[in-house]
């Protein structure tokens, strides 16, 4: 029988990357996967192909919309080809796999492909194509999350779908009626408003990206409202059914009348759950909490000392980096270091355009927990490289605390938000004051501009081309 130092269940982005991690620190390593392909959710059904399709899906709505305006006139009609754009999705996936492949080898890591199945606290049972048993003495849980639904829902995986399906259909549906307008129904909705669905969401709360900060939701609500989504907040749904090839969801809405939407696509992205099937968690006296996460205290160690466990598998934010970052930490622990994650630096970001992203606190979390804090936003619309790339959603807006200037929270929506969320982190990273930032020099012209504005903003109100 083959013996480790670290067993690792699970080849996502927290798996992964431990296994990357713990190969580097000199212990002998092995990792686990069910499936063939290496990458868990965010490499093969999660972030990668769907930032595919929300960039291919830019490119289709920008030649319709804005070409004509830049001077570019394409003689023709302009079409989508979604099988060439599905294709081109899937390969963009399997170089990012097949990068997975080579990191493992590279690392002389040891891949078993099957379930792994805890035999008891130091023994795996892997059953692929035949059975193995490996011994490890410390083992990493990393088996991610799998889409959750309601108790009411069949997902049939044709018309009435999850994320996996939506991001390999064969055709665009004339009506897609999304449940949920979180991070997936608003990403994957925008994917197929722009090849020209009409696109319909219903949403539980009374505002879209509820667990952002409300200015984000609002902005976002109103922008996605003048791409002719339908944003149905305060919906409480209650059926959904297939009849032949049109699926009809009901709901009650805020008044409680019934409100009926008909489609021929639904897709229900409300939440991810964590994935434990088939692990035989209890063999190795693996405790998991009530919402079906492996209990972990604050070193990602299970109840069981030798055993660990990262990513979407146990509490916190549903997020690659997140994983990741929980990866490396628990590679370190294992090799003695004493790393830390500072959790509230863990940026979120929605892949919609304008994008959407955030670090640290929002105003409704500061407002309850009676912090004194100031507010400096500064609109997109206001800087020359927002006209340029006629680019005009959106702003920025720093939290900082009223007493000391320092940055409490940075919410941002906009182009390339996404990338510009990390000069943020890096800041919060080194108790920057807004005054800090705003003394930076940024680049001219560029979208982090406006973060330079919306310091100064925050700083005694001195934005300057406001
Ligand atoms: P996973 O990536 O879920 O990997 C777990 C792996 O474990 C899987 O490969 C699974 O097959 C394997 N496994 C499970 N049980 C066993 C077992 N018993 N034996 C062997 N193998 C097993 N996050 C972002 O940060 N940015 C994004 O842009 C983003 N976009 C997303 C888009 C979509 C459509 C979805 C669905 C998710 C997205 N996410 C995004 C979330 C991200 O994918 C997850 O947070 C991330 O994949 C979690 O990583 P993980 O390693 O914990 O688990
Ligand atoms: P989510 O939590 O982002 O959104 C779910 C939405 O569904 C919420 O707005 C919630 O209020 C709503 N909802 C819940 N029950 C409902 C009901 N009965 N009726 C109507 N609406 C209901 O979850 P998601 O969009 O499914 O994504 C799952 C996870 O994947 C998230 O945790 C997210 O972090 C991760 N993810 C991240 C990215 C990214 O980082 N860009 C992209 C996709 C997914």
């Amino acid at each position: 029988m083959n013996s480790y130092d670290v067993a690792i269940i699970g080849s996502g982005p927290g798996g992964y990357v431990a296994a990357i991690r713990c190969a580097q620190l000199g212990m002998k390593t092995a990792i686990i996967e069910k499936y063939s392909v290496l990458g868990g959710t965010c490499l093969n059904v999660g972030c990668i192909p769907s930032k595919a399709l929300l960039d291919s899906s830019h490119h289709y709505e920008d030649a319709i919309k804005h070409f004509e305006e830049h001077g570019i006139d394409i003689p023709g009609d302009i079409k989508v080809n979604l099988k060439q754009m599905i294709a081109r999705k899937q390969s963009v996936v399997d170089q990012t796999t097949g990068g997975i492949d080579f990191l493992m080898k590279k690392n002389k890591i040891d891949v078993y492909q099957g379930l792994g199945s805890f035999k008891d606290a130091t023994h795996i049972t892997i059953k692929g194509e035949e059975e193995t048993e490996i011994e490890a003495k410390n083992i990493i849980i990393a088996t991610g999350s799998k889409p959750s639904s309601l108790p009411f829902i069949t997902i049939d995986k044709e018309r009435i779908i999850t994320s996996t399906e939506a991001l390999k259909l064969t055709e665009i549906p004339k009506h897609l009626i999304v449940i949920g307008g979180g991070v997936i129904g608003l990403e994957l909705g925008q994917v197929y408003k722009r090849l020209g669905s009409e696109v319909s969401v219903v949403e539980y709360m009374d505002r879209i990206i509820p667990t952002m900060d409300s200015g984000l939701s609002k902005e976002l609500n109103k922008v996605l409202k003048k791409q002719k989504f339908s944003i149905n907040t305060s919906h409480k749904v209650k059926s959904v059914e297939r009849v032949g090839d049109e699926v009809i969801v009901k709901a009650d809405n805020k008044k409680g009348e019934e409100v009926e939407f008909k489609g021929d696509y639904c897709l229900v992205s409300v939440g991810r759950r964590p994935y434990t099937d088939g692990l035989n968690a209890e063999a190795a006296g693996v405790k998991l909490n009530d919402k079906g996460q492996i209990e972990v205290n604050e070193h990602l160690q299970s109840n069981v000392s030798n055993i660990y466990a990262i990513g979407d598998v146990v509490k916190g934010a549903m997020l690659a980096h997140k994983a990741s970052e929980e990866g490396s930490l628990v590679a370190e622990i294992i090799a003695g270091q004493k790393p830390h994650i500072d959790y509230n630096l863990i940026p979120g970001v929605v892949y919609t355009w304008p994008e959407v992203a955030s670090v640290g606190k929002t105003e409704e979390q500061l407002k309850e927990a009676g912090v004194d804090y100031k507010t400096g936003q500064f609109p997109m619309r206001a800087l020359g490289r927002s006209r340029a790339s006629m680019d005009l959603d959106g702003f920025v807006k720093i939290l900082a605390d009223k007493n000391t200037d320092e940055i409490l929270g940075v919410h941002m929506i906009g182009a390339r938000a996404a990338d510009m969320i990390a000069e943020a982190v890096v800041a919060m990273e080194y108790k920057a004051s807004a005054e800090d930032i705003a003394r930076m020099s940024h680049a001219h012209p560029t979208f982090a501009e406006a973060t330079k504005e919306a310091a100064l903003a925050a700083t005694e109100n001195r934005a300057l081309h406001i």
